[in-house]
């Protein structure tokens, strides 16, 4: 049976399409401790708790020295806050890896572990698309590749079996503060995300490490710019 799309649209015309095909129901997601990996995650248990009794959903974080491997604390603690909002019992397993830097390529590789071992055939990535050139504080810095027409669709195949899902791929970050609100998460969740990218040989918090956001790099802004706060 066919599952039913949910569609959501922010004030500024950007609209997904919110659906996990039939008859696919094994699930991995990549989840960062941002707030767009996290807002994802608890969307994705939602839908499958009413449309999907039986997914299984497999989380998976990458946690890297350049970034004090701050997401794996706070992939930690999203996933803590996310499984006690919902009360869900369809997170059956979080594997966190540990790498001396960010590649996509370990990220695609961990994947395809997690459909070795589990029979994932949906893997989910909560990347979202840049903020407009027109923005220009925000023009320096930027990943290119998230750039408005980098051709990818929110759905595509990986493999003839495995299908890749990125709900964000074709809106920018205030559709992620629309989400939010939306919901009701702007207290109950976004306050246990955390966006920044400071490397920590510049961080210096205490007495815990990593943990606030640093108000400088460009993903910090780019938060700052969508939600008018951190
Ligand atoms: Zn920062």
């Amino acid at each position: 049976m066919e599952r039913p799309i949910d569609v959501y649209t922010d004030s500024y015309s950007q609209s997904v399409e919110f659906y996990i095909p039939a008859p696919h129901r094994k699930l991995v997601i990549n989840i960062s401790g941002g707030a767009d990996s996290a807002i994802l995650l608890w969307m994705l248990i939602k839908y499958c708790e009413k449309h999907i009794p039986d997914a299984e959903i497999h989380v998976i974080t990458c946690a890297n020295v350049v970034k004090g491997w701050y997401n794996a604390k706070w992939a930690t603690t999203v996933l803590d806050k996310v499984l006690e909002l919902t009360g869900t019992e369809l997170i059956k397993s979080h594997y966190t890896y540990f790498t001396d830097d960010q590649r996509r390529q370990e990220l695609n590789e961990t994947e395809k572990l997690i459909t070795k071992i589990h029979g994932t055939t949906v893997a989910i990535l909560g990347t979202t698309q840049n903020p407009s050139v027109d923005v220009e504080h925000l023009r320096e810095g930027r990943f290119e590749a998230r750039d408005e027409g980098h051709g990818r669709p929110p759905y595509r195949n990986l493999s003839p079996e495995v299908l890749r899902w990125q709900p964000w791929m074709n809106i920018d970050k205030r559709f992620i503060a629309y989400l939010y609100n939306h919901f009701e998460m702007m207290d109950k969740l976004f306050p246990f995300t955390r966006s920044c990218e400071q490397e920590s040989r510049h961080n210096k918090d205490t007495p815990s490490w990593m943990t606030t956001h640093c108000g400088e790099c460009w993903w910090c802004k780019e938060r700052q710019w969508a939600f008018g706060k951190y």
